[in-house]
């Protein structure tokens, strides 16, 4: 068989733990037999992030602004217990962090259906695909405790040395206070990562704050979505028969909870942290949960949602045999995959990509699965595989349908 020929090459970013297992297997049994996989590969593993400086985070977030698309493995954030266990020289950030800076990012996380997996929510029926805004708001305040008898007062001081002051309360009793920010061009960016990504899936924008009750902070949100929606979206939504539809979080919570699914939910900051985790909760598993880094400008970056999956790696150090779920970094892969052959007009390789996730969820649905969705799934045969069996199964699936 003639393997599928790429022209750029995908950027990819290698990782740690478990899914670094899982992502060697992915290319071992299910890529590099029949595609010519052309990378560009950074190696974010934590060693090598160490031994760089950090510098390959860097070189892959740029790599990335150059080509257009990257996939990236699950990676340990460092912490204390990190640095004494790889002896790191220092306690390097986040490498998502880093990369959502570099790109000014959006992250889009949608979960994989498969029958047999009952969403919670018995009307869900289409994936609901929150984006969370990654800027500022309670992550970027301050905060003070203030005692009895005090007068708390916003204080803006401009360029030019004047003063804009507001009262915020007087304490007759002690309390609390708590200032946040955000900025134009943060929401600008997130505002059109949503609606560009929209308009690449074909699927509506909703978007909620509290501008009722925040009536210049949030209203500012829903303004910038407005004008950039106007401005530069409206007449390719209409084409495109999608929506952008704003309304205030609680009718939100409402809707979502009554609808079939089948949309993006953006939410600011904390609105999406605490949503993501009920939506992913409420589909049922995290391992099935795929997400994808969107700038403003169109460059994606494919990921699976979960972490490096720790606990199994130190089964599998020890010789033991594991049942990771492997469809979450899978799909980061058909993702990437999916996004280069558009760009580059090769329907082959977007082809093979569809075929692909295809043959992983019936795979699933013809009841061989990994622990975890063993642990969820109403079929009534189903058999639990370890994590390279379940790799091989996808591979007879397709086969039959390549
Ligand atoms: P995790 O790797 O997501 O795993 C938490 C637990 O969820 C696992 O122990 C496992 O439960 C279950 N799980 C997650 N993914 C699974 C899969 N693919 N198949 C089967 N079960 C799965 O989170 P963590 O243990 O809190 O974090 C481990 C490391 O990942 C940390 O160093 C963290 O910094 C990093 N992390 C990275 C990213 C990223 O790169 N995007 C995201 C989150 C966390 P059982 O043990 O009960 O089987
Ligand atoms: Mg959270």
């Amino acid at each position: 068989m003639n393997k599928i020929q790429m022209t750029t090459p995908l950027v990819e970013m290698d990782g740690d733990e478990m899914t670094r297992i899982i992502w060697k297997m992915i290319k071992e049994i299910l890529l590099n037999p029949y595609i010519d996989l052309k990378t560009e590969y950074y190696d974010l593993g934590l060693e090598n992030r160490d031994a760089t400086d950090d510098k390959v985070t860097f070189d892959s977030a740029y790599a990335t602004k150059k080509y257009g698309v990257a996939v990236k493995c699950a990676t340990i954030t460092a912490n204390a217990d990190r640095v004494r266990e790889y002896g790191l020289k220092e306690m390097w950030k986040s490498p998502n962090g880093t990369i959502r800076a570099i790109l000014d990012g959006t992250v889009f996380r949608s979960p994989i259906l498969v029958k047999g997996i009952t969403p919670f929510i018995t009307t869900w029926k289409k994936p609901i695909t929150i984006a969370r805004h990654a800027y500022g708001d309670i992550y970027r305040n301050t905060e003070m405790t203030v005692p009895a008898g005090a007068k708390a007062e916003l204080v803006v001081t401009k360029a030019d040395g004047t003063e804009e002051r507001a009262l915020i309360h007087d304490f007759e009793t002690s309390g609390i206070i708590q200032g946040q920010h955000n900025i134009d061009k943060s929401i600008e960016s997130f505002a059109r990562s949503c609606f560009s990504y929209a308009l690449d899936v074909g699927q509506d924008v909703w978007f909620s704050t509290k501008d009722t009750i925040s009536k210049k902070y949030d209203h500012r949100f829903k303004d910038i979505f407005q004008e950039i929606y106007e401005s530069d979206y409206k007449e390719e939504f209409e084409k495109a028969g999608i929506t952008y539809f704003y309304t205030l979080i609680d009718d939100a919570v409402a809707r979502v909870i009554r609808s079939e699914g089948g949309y993006i939910w953006a939410c600011k900051n904390y609105d999406g942290d605490v949503m993501s985790d009920m939506v992913a909760t409420a589909f049922g598993s995290l391992a099935m949960m795929t997400s994808v880094l969107v700038s403003p400008e169109g460059i994606y970056e494919y990921e699976a949602a979960h972490g490096t999956v720790q606990r199994h790696y130190y089964k599998h150090l020890k010789g033991e045999k594991t049942s990771t779920n492997s469809m979450a970094t899978l799909f980061a892969w058909t993702g990437a995959l999916k996004k280069r052959g558009e760009l580059d007009h090769l329907p082959a390789l977007m082809d093979f990509a569809s075929k692909l996730e295809e043959a992983s969820i019936q795979t699933v649905e013809s009841g061989i699965m990994t622990g975890d969705l063993a642990a969820l799934s109403t079929l009534p045969n189903k058999t639990t595989i370890d994590t390279e069996t379940f790799l091989r199964e996808v591979n007879k699936s397709l086969v039959r349908l390549l």
